[in-house]
């Protein structure tokens, strides 16, 4: 199954993708994660990204959609994967879509982590990355609002769209994730 993975910073998007990668055996692909590492490498798309990253700005969309279109040909992406922190706006979705559809491979699903912003700013203040000051988080989530948010509608007339209440525990935020993806699950 091929799921994205979509919420705001600080939702809580990385403890349940973890859970969700280890329950439904899916490859996990973190854009955050991959940047994170090419940067601590020093390689210059780490080297490039850490300028926007720092400042809590999307990385341009060639970059990422170079770095993503590499790690989905990797042969642990077949059985399945879960795409979290990608994409992130539209021009990211309509790439990873002409991606799949040379593979002729699909979406199953899009899954929506929902949090209320005032929520958002409580939890990321606690967090202490590099990237969690406040005026950075501000404009991660501004990122957020302006550029991703638009792919709930995109998702939504595609008839991908779930959403998923992110209050509560992460057992209790889990469980409503199962009863989504066990429908896809082979
Ligand atoms: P994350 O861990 O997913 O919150 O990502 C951390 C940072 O990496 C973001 O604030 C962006 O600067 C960058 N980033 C991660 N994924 C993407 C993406 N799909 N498009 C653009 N920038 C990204």
């Amino acid at each position: 199954m091929r799921v994205i993975f979509i919420g705001p910073p600080g939702a809580g998007k990385g403890t349940q993708a973890e859970k969700m990668v280890a329950k439904y055996k899916l490859a996990h692909l973190s854009t955050g994660d991959m940047l994170r590492a090419a940067r601590d490498a020093k390689t210059e798309i780490g080297v490039e990204a850490e300028k926007y990253m720092s400042s809590g700005q999307l990385v341009p969309d060639d970059v990422i959609i170079g770095v993503i279109s590499e790690r989905l040909k990797q042969p642990d992406c077949a059985a399945g994967c879960l795409l979290d922190g990608f994409p992130r706006t539209t021009a990211q979705a309509e790439a990873l879509d002409k991606m799949l559809a040379e593979n002729a491979s699909k979406l199953d699903v899009v899954l929506e982590l929902r949090v209320p912003d005032e929520e958002l700013y409580k939890r990321l203040s606690g967090r202490g990355r590099a990237d969690d000051k406040p005026e950075v988080i501000k404009e991660r989530l501004v990122a957020y609002n302006n550029q991703t948010s638009p792919l709930l509608d995109y998702y939504g007339k595609k008839g991908l769209l779930k959403t998923v209440d992110g209050l509560g525990t992460v057992d209790d935020i889990f469980i409503r994730i199962e009863k989504i993806l066990d429908e896809y699950a082979v």
